[in-house]
């Protein structure tokens, strides 16, 4: 498993991931297999969407904004009850497929880091489920 950190610099934002999940993934020259990426955090998600336009990711942050999640008064004393709920609602994982050592994502795909209570330093954490060319049959 590899492990990388991502510095939020607005209170919420999108980061493309992309570059750095597919680095992970030439290095350990898989041929066929699953990367799982992950981050370990409660007011955070991974997303998979458009990465060409950056106008997309604007308006997700945009439609969860349009919830109104914020005019509503949460038991939770932190106070910061519509970034946890964002987080369950994008969900804190991805998964894509490699075969025959490429990664399948469509060509308009990114994948990107939500940040929902920044700016912090966040985590994110990426397992690779394979097969090396070593060891195909
Ligand atoms: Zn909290």
């Amino acid at each position: 498993m590899q492990t990388f950190t991502v510095r939020s610099k607005k209170h919420e934002e999108l980061i493309d991931i992309t570059d750095r999940v597919r680095e992970i993934i030439t290095a350990q020259n898989i041929f066929c297999g699953t990367c799982h990426i992950y981050t370990p955090h409660t007011t955070a998600a991974i997303t998979i969407n458009e990465n060409a336009d950056p106008d997309v990711r604007r308006d997700i942050l945009k439609g969860l904004a349009g919830l109104g999640l914020e005019k509503i008064q949460f038991s939770h004393q932190e106070g910061n009850s519509p970034a946890h709920i964002k987080s369950s609602i994008i969900g804190c994982s991805e998964i894509i497929f490699i075969e025959e050592g490429a990664i399948l994502m469509g060509t308009w795909q990114g994948i990107f880091f939500c940040e929902f209570d920044g700016p912090r330093t966040r985590k994110v954490l990426v397992k690779i489920i394979g097969q090396n060319p070593s060891f195909r049959t």
